[in-house]
């Protein structure tokens, strides 16, 4: 392998570095011992580098969803995870963050290497990110109270939160390991179960990490974690009766699949997080070759498989030509290859289907009149790589100005004033983020307070502190996840009500 600092002369990247962990759990955790599926089946998981296969993986369908549930039941309804204090609850997720972090580099060369991610981004970024959600819900776990409530008549009321009981938690591909903790921490510091299902593409750095919080001391059956696929596995968990409530992160389509399973079935809560097309908004005021930098991160970080992606870049038509000069200069420059080398910014995407799909928006753009500034193509014969793409002159009506394309295609509009920028930015179905760029407070007051999205980057992006919550509004999604918003997903509330003096004079 070697490092390609220029794309476009790249050849296929010929030697794939081989990664130095060994797959070790590729079976179903349920009731904290590693089993086959009930069928015997297995599916396999792949290298997108290659497209080869890295290991088999125990496929759970409707009958391991049973047996994973039964679990989690029995570890909620009789088993000591609920009712044991709290701070020895929070001791166990500080003990998990602790071994994550020690852990670090054999969980992050799993996440590389089932996902595509750039080694650097998983190692230094997002691992220290996953340790500090786990610590920050920990921190949590001691210091979830109720209320004295002042009601009107002679009664002492107050509330208690209590757990809700056992979770379903379905997880996307673009973050594996990062959203099992955004699941699990807040779920676990309540004193909840869970069943959690990955994403079919990406079951492995899940695995390992539940078998390190049973290391920490976590009792069997209260974490289980399963392999499989959405329409079998995904698809059971959400419909099941003995599931007490629904997480589910990824596409909007099957976030509206989840949520008819789940009011079908016991009309379990559920939240969703699902996807955008968020606007990235380059005010006339901007330093251009900041705004190019930020705006370039905004869209491509994770090879543009982020659901938050800045992927409508708003450009004021006074910096407009300066700017696309820019973003064409600074995508040539992006560094693409092996993402276990060191200084690669962008591996290949996740797999064949979501590199044709991205393909096919590019060609689709190209058809639409957009203007294709640089990229397009894929790069080498094999694995999933795509050059970083420019796209100018798009339009609204275009499909890549509508979709989430979920890949490395930067659309760049051009915008006159700042209520023309609202009313675009806003005519979406999608409500999950914003980005703006400017030094002028009035410009960023007006933005913020009219921008329908659930969080809006003033200067700044992808900043996912723990404390912080995410969510979307619209069709992105229901409910917050992080922060001390997460909480209230995972906690039922109950009035407690007493007469101040018996028998009770009302
Ligand atoms: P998806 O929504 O289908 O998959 C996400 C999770 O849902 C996976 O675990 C999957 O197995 C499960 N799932 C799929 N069908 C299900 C069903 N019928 N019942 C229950 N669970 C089900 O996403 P995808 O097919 O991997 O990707 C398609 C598109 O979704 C992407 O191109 C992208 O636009 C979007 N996406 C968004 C996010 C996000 O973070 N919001 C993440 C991944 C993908």
């Amino acid at each position: 392998g070697r490092v390609v600092s220029n794309y476009t002369t790249a050849a296929a990247f010929e030697n794939p570095i081989t990664p130095s962990v060994k797959v070790n759990y590729t079976q179903l955790l349920i009731n904290g011992n590693f089993v086959d599926s009930a069928s015997g089946r297995t599916f396999p998981t792949h290298d997108p580098r290659t497209g080869d296969v890295i290991a088999h993986v125990a496929e759970a369908d409707a009958e391991d969803i049973n047996r994973a549930v039964s679990a989690a039941r029995k570890a909620f309804d009789e088993g000591t995870w609920p009712k044991m204090t709290a701070y020895e609850r929070s001791r166990v997720l500080f003990r998990f963050a602790d071994l994550l972090d020690k852990h670090t580099e054999e969980l992050a060369t799993l996440e590389t290497w089932d996902n595509g991610k750039p080694y650097e981004q998983a190692a230094k970024v997002e691992l220290p990110m996953i340790s500090r959600i786990i610590r920050y819900y920990a921190g949590w776990a001691d210091k979830i109270h109720g209320l004295t409530v002042p009601a009107d008549g002679p009664h002492h009321v107050q509330t208690i939160h209590e757990p809700i009981g056992v979770a379903g938690q379905i997880i996307p591909w673009n973050f594996p390991l990062l959203m099992f903790a955004w699941k699990i921490g807040p779920a676990l510091a309540c004193g909840n179960t869970i069943v959690l299902k990955t994403a079919e593409q990406t079951p492995l750095s899940a695995l390992y990490a539940a078998k390190l919080i049973h290391e920490a001391g976590l009792p069997p059956g209260v974490l289980n974690v399963v392999s499989g696929f959405g329409p079998t596995a995904g698809a059971a968990l959400a419909s099941h009766m003995e599931v007490d409530k629904l997480a589910f992160t990824g596409s909007t389509q099957t976030g509206k699949i989840v949520l008819e399973l789940a009011a079908k079935s016991n009309l379990k809560p559920v939240t969703l997080e699902l996807g955008g097309k968020s606007p990235f908004i380059v005010c006339k005021d901007a330093d251009v070759d900041k705004a190019v930098e930020l705006a370039h991160f905004a869209l491509f970080f994770n090879q543009g498989q982020c659901c938050c992606a800045g992927s409508r870049t708003y450009v004021h038509e006074s910096v407009y030509d300066e700017f696309l000069e820019k973003a064409k200069t600074r995508a040539l420059k992006r560094s693409v290859g092996d993402p276990f080398l060191a200084g690669i910014e962008q591996g290949p995407q996740i797999d064949s289907e979501q590199f044709e799909k991205i393909l096919r928006y590019i060609r689709s753009g190209v058809e639409s009149g957009a203007t294709l500034e640089t990229g397009g193509e894929r790069i080498g014969d094999k694995g999933y790589y795509i050059q970083p793409t420019v796209f100018s002159n798009v339009k609204e009506d275009m499909l890549i100005a509508k979709d989430e394309i979920f890949g490395p295609v930067q659309s760049v509009l051009k915008f006159k004033d700042i209520d023309e920028v609202i009313g675009r930015a806003n005519a979406t179905s999608y409500g999950l983020a914003a980005g703006v760029f400017t030094h002028d407070l009035d410009t960023a007051n007006t933005l913020t307070r009219a921008l329908k999205v659930g969080t809006v980057w003033i200067n700044c992006y992808d900043v996912f502190d723990a404390a912080i919550p995410f969510g979307g509004y619209k069709m992105s999604g229901q409910g917050r996840e992080k922060g001390i918003h997460c909480l209230s997903n995972y906690l039922q509330v109950k009035a407690v009500v007493t007469p101040l003096k018996d028998p009770a004079w009302i």
